[in-house]
């Protein structure tokens, strides 16, 4: 089955609403064809991206959403939210939010739930640190996160296959290693799923992509497209990463 290859921006907590919007433009100068395009925008950005982006084919989403629809908790931001500023994506379960603000894969799963209930499609971020890696984890970490996450994912959703240990810090996985994580990824899918619905699912790859090993990543057959971090900042290495995906 060919999936249409994804390529999302993460722009993490980073941009003004001035750079959001000449991003913006700058990306609608040149419409992207060979990929399909999100962003992730700091939350405080989601409507400058909302207003430059309506209209086009680019689509935006949350870094981040509660899993409770209302109440009081100072600082989050809900599905309701999202979707009133005309997100199509939330972002769940990232590694920044596990590791910085203990999101465990509980938490992560009620937040997919949120969105879906909300008609949000999420996008799951999965990945093993360094430790877990060198101790032979990797495959038994994917299993963990993925199968606690999947009963609330709804019937349309992304993967983000993100190890840890290569994001934001230059280091990228190998084609075949990245190959073979999105490729056990699938088979999960297919295993708890059905094979159809694991075809159809796109699972991105995240850590250190750039213009420079786009190509290269992107020729695995298990790999539909990129979660990009440092290299989403600016729109030149952003649609050069896209063009890899032609
Ligand atoms: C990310 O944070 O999702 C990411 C992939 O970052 P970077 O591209 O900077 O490694």
């Amino acid at each position: 089955m060919a999936r249409q290859p994804l390529v999302a921006a993460n722009w993490k907590m980073n941009l003004l609403r001035s750079e959001a919007a000449s991003f913006c433009d700058r990306l609608l100068s040149q419409p992207p064809t060979a990929a399909e395009v999100a962003i992730f925008p700091p939350a405080p950005l989601l409507d400058t991206v909302e207003r430059h982006l309506t209209g086009s084919a680019v689509r935006w989403g949350g870094q981040d959403l509660h899993p409770e629809d209302a109440g009081a908790h100072t600082g989050d931001t809900s599905a309701r939210h999202l979707v009133d500023l005309g997100c199509h994506w939330a972002l769940c379960g990232h590694s920044e939010r596990r590791q910085d603000h203990g999101e465990d894969d509980a938490l992560v799963a009620a937040k997919a739930a949120a969105a879906v209930r909300h008609g949000l499609e999420p996008m799951l971020c999965l990945g093993e640190t360094r430790e877990e890696r060198r101790a032979g984890r990797t495959m038994e970490v994917l299993r963990r996160q993925l199968l606690s996450a999947l009963p609330h994912l709804g019937k349309r959703f992304a993967l983000a296959y993100e190890p840890v240990w290569a994001i934001g810090t230059g280091e990228t996985a190998t084609p075949e290693l990245a190959q073979e994580a999105h490729a056990f990824l699938r088979s999960l899918l297919a295993e708890s799923l059905a094979e159809e619905a694991a075809q159809a699912t796109r699972i991105l790859y995240g850590g250190s992509a750039k213009p420079a090993n786009a190509a290269s990543l992107i020729a695995q057959p298990d790999l539909d497209g990129f979660l990009v971090g440092g290299a989403s900042l600016d729109p030149q290495p952003f649609l050069a990463i896209i063009g890899a995906c032609a």
